[in-house]
């Protein structure tokens, strides 16, 4: 199956409903189609080769990812924070045939011969303005690929995933029940489209018939006051964004009395914050979404039951589960591998392993499944006993002291219990005696933290080895726009000053 195919139920289905764009200005479903169907005929001119898009959320973007769907011209989206040599090195790798950027970005593209660059105001002058054309037929296009989608490079050099059709599809259909939604139901859409994660939110809300409002870059205020003024009904955000957005709605007041269901994933969300919101917002529904980009987005989740349950509950293996991000999808299969590739016990930690339709494993070029279908998410974690599942973090982020694996989130996670901790990283520095030794980077609220007892804390929960010998303070740490803490910078960081003395 094939993502336009997502469109044409939801536009078959409701055509008249409210489909993209904020109240008074949306295009409907029948419309949306249209555009994106002309778009489509457009790209199809242009030979078969990738359409790459440049720019902030938009309307623009969704219409683009359908359009390349039904010319058969894989899409790609681009991360417009990387520097101007690193972006101009992914549009090289992705060698489109049309590259559409906000007019604002143009200049940083160096210009190539065979790509035809596109600003974005001239493309919406043509495409997205005027009544809404008919729907054209296209011939059905033969390209599987449907997106080529750069990871952020959290842990190295960006990887270029592969996405097909049936990938995404598969996703889509194993996690939503096609709605056709009332014109009450809007997704806000602050993620970034150049990330799985604003990728999944268009095609999802378009199979569940939902309208999409975006918000064209993530600040907290913009966040609450379009989720009250559009009457938002569901979002996604990242960890870092949730205690942004609960500050402000303290500040205003508000009380987003329409939002139904909120999902977070993107990284690990720090137990306080969500314990925050639940606290917050009883009327929400909250969900947990653990994926990859390799994997379509979402493969276990947290649902809405489980979140209550575990708040409510005196029973400390209940209660740990608000921690957890659930259980895997029923579409996919899940397994916790040790180093030698046998599977873990219940309690043991090893790497998360994943089979299913949804699980791309593919990069540019390369192969990185295995025959069998399961793929290695470089995730260590852990599954209790009712199968809920236990996120530590990425395989590289381990600290091996003295031939020890130590796994920062435990030690994080101890931390954050403080009150006077409003952000913390546990990290392996280079050291003559162990090889790595454990360190703290603390974000402390009173600026006074008392880090001999967080130590003795630690000492005692866990074990002395995982107890840091050195504290850094500081007063923010750098996350990317994806809620990732940029563990690599921290370390560069540390490590320079380690050496300063
Ligand atoms: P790269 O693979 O290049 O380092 P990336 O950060 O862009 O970069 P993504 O596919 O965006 O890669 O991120 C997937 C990772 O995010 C997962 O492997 C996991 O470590 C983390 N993650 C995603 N969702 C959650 C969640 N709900 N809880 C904890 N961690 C999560």
């Amino acid at each position: 199956m094939r993502t336009p195919l997502l469109l044409d139920i939801a536009a078959d289905a409701c055509p008249d409903r409210l489909a993209l764009g904020g109240y008074g200005k949306a295009l409907d479903f029948d419309a949306y189609r249209a555009r994106a169907s002309r778009v489509a005929e457009w790209l199809a001119a242009k030979g078969m080769a990738n359409t790459a898009f440049l720019g902030m959320n938009g309307d623009a973007l969704p219409v683009l990812l359908f359009a390349s769907g039904m010319a058969g011209t894989p899409f790609v989206p681009l991360n417009y924070r990387l520097a101007d040599a690193d972006l101009n090195r992914l549009v090289a790798r992705s060698a489109p045939a049309v590259l559409i950027a906000d007019d604002a970005m143009l200049p940083r593209i160096v210009p190539v011969d065979g790509i035809e660059l596109v600003g974005r105001s001239a493309f919406e002058a043509e495409f997205m303005t005027g009544a809404a054309s008919e729907r054209i037929d296209l011939p059905e296009a033969e390209n599987d690929i449907a997106v080529l989608l750069f990871t952020s490079g959290t842990t190295g050099d960006p990887k270029a995933a592969v996405l097909r059709h049936a990938n995404l599809t598969s996703y889509v259909m194993s996690t939503v029940e096609f709605l056709g939604a009332g014109e009450e139901e809007a997704t806000l859409v602050s993620v970034p489209s150049y990330h799985i994660a604003g990728i999944s939110a268009i095609l999802t809300a378009a199979y569940g018939g939902r309208r999409v409002v975006y918000l064209p870059a993530f600040t907290a205020e913009d966040w609450v006051r379009i989720a009250a003024a559009e009457r938002i009904t569901h979002a996604m955000v990242v960890p870092t964004m949730l205690d942004r957005i609960l500050d402000v709605m303290d500040e205003t007041g508000e009380a987003l009395p329409s939002l139904r269901a909120l999902s977070y994933g993107g990284g690990k969300m720090p137990e306080p914050v969500i314990a925050r919101a639940l606290a917050r917002l009883p009327h929400v529904d909250f969900v947990n979404a653990y994926g990859l980009t390799e994997t379509s987005s979402t493969i276990a989740l947290l649902g809405a039951e489980d979140h209550r349950i575990a708040f409510a509950s005196d029973d400390p293996a209940i209660r740990r589960r608000i921690a957890s991000v659930g259980q895997p999808l029923p579409s996919v299969e899940l397994e916790i591998r040790r180093d030698d590739g046998s599977p873990c016990g219940i309690g043991e930690h090893g790497e998360i392993h994943v089979r299913g339709e949804q699980v791309s494993g593919e990069y540019l070029h390369k192969r990185a499944i295995a025959d069998d279908g399961w793929f290695a998410t470089n995730d260590a974690g852990w599954l209790d006993e009712g199968g809920y599942l236990f996120v530590e973090g990425r395989l590289d982020d381990v600290i091996v002291r003295g031939g020890e694996n130590i796994s920062p989130g435990e030690i994080e996670d101890l931390l954050r219990s403080f009150d006077d901790i409003a952000d913390c990283a546990v990290l392996g520095i280079p050291c003559e005696k162990w090889g790595e030794k454990v360190v703290a980077v603390i974000v402390s609220r009173s600026g006074s933290p008392d880090t001999a007892e967080m130590a003795a804390m630690i000492r005692s929960r866990l074990r002395s080895t995982k107890t840091p010998e050195q504290w850094f303070f500081r007063r923010e740490l750098p996350y990317n726009e994806t809620g990732k803490l940029l563990r690599r910078v921290l370390k560069a960081e540390l490590a320079e000053e380690v050496c300063a003395g």
